[in-house]
C-alpha cells in the first residue's frame, strides 16, 4: 500500500483545523501487511491516486477480464468492494470449494440476488415446497410481480422434478437439510436429472441448481462437490456462530461473478465491513471446532429422543431410523470424509388428536422458556447456545391446527439447534421438559 502522497506535502503551510481533518494518515504506518488479524476497515471511500487510477477502477468492477482472485484490487466505494468482505469472501469460496464468492448482508439479500441474476420476466423457478419462511415469501409474494412464477413440489422424488419443468424452468432451488423438518434432497440425483434436461438447451436456458446450504454450513456438507452450480449460506448462523452479526454469501462459477456483483451494485444489499470481520475473525476460524462439537451433541440428544415415549419421532440424518439416512450418508460429510449429519434435530411430540399435540408443544416450549438454564426459545439456529422453535406455536400460530397439517407441518413438532453446552447438561433438561408436558 502506498504510503505517502507522491512527490510529498509540506502539512506545515496548513491549519491546525485543516490538519485534523488531513491528519497524518499517509504515513509509513499505513501499511498492514505485518499484521496476523486483519484490520477492521472502516473507510467507505477509497483515495485515488490520479484520474487514471479512479477510471482503471471503473473498468475493472465486476469485469470478468480483470476479475481476478489474486489481482491488487483498485478499490472506489464500500458498496462495490473492501479489504474486509474480499478477504472473507476468497475463504468463503475456498471451504465450499468454489470458484468464487459474493457476500450480501443477509441471507435473504444473497438469495434475492443469485435468484434475480438466473431468472428473467417470463421465466420459472421449480423449488422445494418446504422452504425457509422469508425465501418461500420471496418466490411466492414478490417474484411473480415481476412474472418469475415458483412451482412448488416435493424434491425427495426427482419424478416431481421432471415433472415440474417446462421450457421456461431456468432455477432448481432448495434446501438440505431443509427448514424446519430436516428433509435431505439427493444433491447428485438432482444434478443428474438437470444435465439431460440441459443437454438439448442453449447457454441462456440452462438450468442451474442453487442450495441453500445454510443448515449443514460446509463442515457438514460441500453441495458443489455433489454436483449444485450455486450455494447459498445465511453467514448469521452456523458460519458466523456466534449470533452477533448478520450476513449471507453466493458461492458459485467465476463467470458468473460479474452478474452477482453488478446485482449487488445496484440493489444494495452489501455486506458492511463491521459485519464482515467477525465472521473472518471469529466464525470461520472455529466452524470446525463449533460443528465437530455440534455434530456430536446433537447425535447423542437424537438417540436419547429416540428412547422417550413422549415422542412419535426424531428426524435426524445421523439416525438409522431416518427414512433419508442413506442419502445424508452419501452427501453429509465433514472436511476428512466422515460422515456429519448436521446440528439440527426435528422431533414430534405424541398425541391422541392434532390438538393434543400442538398443546403438547406449547408446554414443552414455556417449560423450557421459564425452566431450562440450556434451551433458548428463540429463532435462528448455529449458535454458542441451544435454540428451540416450535413452529406450530410460533412461526405458523396464525394458520389453524388441520390447516398444518395440510400443509405438512406436525403440530407437535419442535426444532432444536445445537449449541455448544455439555450435551449431558442439555440432556438433562430435555428430559425435565418431556417429563414436564
Ligand atoms: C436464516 C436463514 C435464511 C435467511 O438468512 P438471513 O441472514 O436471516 O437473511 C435463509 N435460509 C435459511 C435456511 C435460514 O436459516
Amino acid at each position: 500500500m502506498s504510503a505517502e502522497k507522491k512527490g510529498g506535502v509540506d502539512e506545515s503551510r496548513y491549519r491546525m483545523e485543516t490538519q485534523l481533518i488531513y491528519g497524518r494518515d499517509f504515513t509509513p504506518k499505513w501499511n498492514y501487511q505485518h499484521h496476523v488479524i486483519p484490520p477492521l476497515s472502516s473507510s467507505v471511500i477509497y483515495r485515488l491516486d490520479s484520474v487514471e487510477r479512479g477510471a482503471e477502477g471503473f473498468v475493472e468492477f465486476a469485469n470478468p477480464e480483470y476479475l481476478s482472485e489474486d489481482r491488487d484490487p483498485i478499490y472506489i466505494y464500500d458498496r462495490l468492494g473492501e479489504p474486509n468482505k474480499d478477504m472473507l469472501e476468497e475463504n468463503l469460496a475456498h471451504v465450499e470449494r468454489g470458484e468464487t464468492a459474493v457476500t450480501f448482508s443477509a441471507g435473504m439479500g444473497a438469495i434475492s440476488s443469485v435468484l434475480g441474476v438466473l431468472t428473467k420476466a417470463g421465466e420459472e423457478i421449480v423449488a422445494n415446497g418446504t422452504l425457509y419462511g422469508c425465501t418461500y415469501s420471496l418466490l411466492k409474494n414478490w417474484f411473480p410481480r415481476w412474472n418469475v412464477k415458483t412451482t412448488f413440489v416435493d424434491l425427495k422424488n426427482v419424478e416431481n422434478l421432471k415433472n415440474a419443468v417446462t421450457d421456461k424452468t431456468r432455477v432448481v432451488y432448495f434446501e438440505s437439510p431443509s427448514n424446519p423438518t430436516l428433509e435431505v434432497i439427493d444433491v447428485a440425483e438432482t444434478r443428474k436429472a438437470i444435465d439431460e434436461i440441459n443437454e438439448t438447451r442453449g447457454e441462456e436456458e440452462k438450468i442451474h441448481i442453487v442450495v441453500d446450504n445454510t443448515f449443514a454450513t460446509p463442515y457438514c456438507q460441500r453441495p458443489l462437490e455433489h454436483g449444485a452450480h450455486f450455494v447459498v449460506h445465511s453467514l448469521t448462523k452456523g458460519i458466523g456462530g456466534f449470533g452477533a452479526d448478520m450476513g449471507g454469501v453466493v458461492v458459485g462459477p467465476r463467470k458468473w461473478k460479474d452478474r452477482i456483483l453488478l446485482f449487488r451494485k445496484d440493489l444494495g444489499a452489501v455486506m458492511s465491513p463491521k459485519a464482515a470481520w467477525p465472521v473472518l475473525t471469529y466464525g470461520l476460524s472455529t466452524l470446525h471446532l463449533r460443528l465437530s462439537r455440534m455434530v456430536k451433541s446433537a447425535w447423542k440428544l437424537a438417540e436419547f429422543l429416540e428412547t422417550r415415549d413422549e415422542i412419535e419421532y426424531v428426524n435426524y440424518p445421523g439416525l438409522k431410523s431416518y427414512h433419508r439416512h442413506d442419502i445424508a450418508k452419501k452427501q453429509m460429510l465433514d472436511f476428512e470424509g466422515e460422515f456429519a449429519p448436521g446440528a439440527l434435530l426435528f422431533f414430534g411430540l405424541k398425541g391422541e388428536t392434532n390438538e393434543e399435540k400442538k398443546e403438547r408443544g406449547r408446554r414443552f416450549m414455556n417449560y423450557a422458556a421459564e425452566n431450562a438454564y440450556t434451551l433458548t426459545l428463540a429463532v435462528s439456529l448455529g449458535h454458542t447456545r441451544t435454540l428451540i422453535e416450535h413452529p406450530a406455536s410460533m412461526t405458523h400460530s396464525m394458520i389453524p391446527t388441520e390447516e398444518l397439517v395440510e400443509a405438512g407441518v406436525d403440530p407437535g413438532g419442535v426444532r432444536i439447534a445445537l449449541g455448544l453446552e455439555n450435551v449431558d447438561d442439555l440432556i438433562q433438561d430435555v428430559e425435565r421438559c418431556l417429563e414436564a408436558v
